[in-house]
């Protein structure tokens, strides 16, 4: 399968044209595109009709060279191994970029959870966890949550992990709820690492962010925070799509309002302060700004000749293809990889580790702070880097990541 439709082969076509700038030593280059472990696990869960139905899941820990293996665990009926080693591997770059002392894994369930009551979706997730207990804890491996998991998955994995182990162990997993461990701010900091991102790439670009105009692809958790936090800097969000339908208004939509119709109807789609707009033109606007967030191979070598925005976001993993990201990088589009754009998410999950291993928790301001120091930081360093290089923003953001686990590769040298 080529990298069009195969998201593996993608990360590595991403990966080599890194390495191949850097001057990798072959060695290393097997090293790093190797995923370290890869567990399949087969869970039964007993169904609210009385039927024993068996879902697949699957851990994959990628790199652990900087630290416990860090990536959130998704249910999704499309979920599958290349698919799952892919998204750890990016793991394992979007914390090199993001500067935290973490490696990268990735989760999945094959399910589809739309379809799925409260009870069945906790038997399934704590009969998965079961099954993985002794490959995850708070120095091994931690999960988060990721495409259709949240806060209350999170609970049910800490609970059922801690049971495992005999004491409560918070930090066996971030994007917890607030009461049981979790940190303040860190629901919104995939959004609010997505609008920081886009800020910063608007204001190296020459372009007023004030006024400027927005298209969103996904309203979950990322592409709603996204749009909330850009309309606040004064970003005009004129569309939105989802799964199930789309919303367009020139003028600019009321994304407060388009949060509160989608808590109800769990859809952007019938929302009434825009026209209907069909999810499959969603790239297609006359707007300075995409932000795909939902998920990968969205913008592709079908599509990418329709884009007219001169600045993509990517807090999705992996929603462009390495052909349509040439093809716009060609062009003159910039686009913030999503190894950078939507690293927020896994760094305030690292204040949540730090602040679960301290027992101290901190105010919401600082959490923000610090936030917007880390990616402020990993944003100027892809840009230089991209500079010295005389490269794309995707290819210096591997360059970077590469760059720092193969260090520490070559300092830990080989065990035996
Ligand atoms: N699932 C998120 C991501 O893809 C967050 C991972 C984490 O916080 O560990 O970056």
């Amino acid at each position: 399968m080529s990298s069009e439709n195969n998201p593996f082969n993608a990360m590595l076509e991403e990966f080599s044209g890194a390495a191949k700038l850097l001057a990798l030593d072959p060695g290393l280059w097997k090293v790093l595109t190797h995923p370290k472990r890869q567990i399949i696990v087969s869970c039964p869960v007993m169904m609210d009709n009385g039927q024993i139905e068996v879902f697949t899941g699957y851990r994959v820990q990628y790199n652990i060279t900087l630290g416990p293996a860090k990536g959130g665990i998704r249910y999704h009926p499309g979920v599958n191994l290349d698919e799952v080693k892919a998204l750890a591997a990016w793991m394992t770059w979007k914390c090199a970029v993001a500067g935290i002392p973490f490696g990268g894994g990735k989760g999945g369930i094959i399910c589809d959870p739309t379809m799925m009551s409260q009870r069945e979706l906790e038997a399934l997730t704590r009969r998965y966890v079961g099954e993985i207990a002794d490959a995850i804890g708070p120095d091994k491996d931690v999960p988060a949550p990721d495409v259709n998991t949240n806060a209350q998955t999170m609970a049910w994995i800490m609970d059922t992990y801690s049971m495992h182990v005999g004491v409560t162990s918070t930090g066996v997993v971030t994007g917890k709820p607030i009461e049981m461990g979790g940190s303040l701010g860190r629901r919104e900091a995939t959004g609010r690492g997505v609008m920081i991102t886009a800020r910063e790439a608007a204001r190296h670009l020459g372009l007023n962010i004030e006024g400027a105009t927005v298209a969103v692809q996904g309203f979950g958790n990322v592409g709603s925070v996204s749009a909330d936090l850009l309309s606040r800097i004064g970003a005009k969000i004129v569309a939105v799509t989802d799964w199930k339908g789309g919303v367009h208004n020139p003028q600019g939509l009321d994304v407060t309002a388009l949060i509160a119709w989608t808590e109800q109807r769990r859809t952007v789609a019938g929302f009434p302060g825009g026209d209907p707009l069909d999810p499959g033109k969603i790239f297609e606007l006359d707007v300075d700004i995409l932000v795909p967030a939902a998920l990968e191979n969205q913008i592709t070598a079908q599509n990418h000749h329709l884009v007219k925005a001169a600045l993509i976001v990517e807090g999705a993993n992996g929603p462009t293809t390495p052909e349509a990201h040439k093809a716009l990088h060609n062009r003159g589009v910039f686009i913030v990889p999503d190894i950078l754009a939507n690293a927020g998410g896994v760094t305030t999950s690292y204040f949540e580790w730090v602040q679960d291993r301290h027992g101290y928790f901190w105010e919401e301001d600082e959490v923000n702070e610090r936030l917007e120091r880390k990616m402020v930081a990993a944003f100027t360093s892809v840009l230089d880097t991209a500079r010295d290089y005389n490269t794309d923003m995707r290819t210096a953001a591997y360059i970077v990541a590469i760059n720092k686990v193969a260090t520490v590769t070559r300092l830990r040298g080989m065990y035996a």
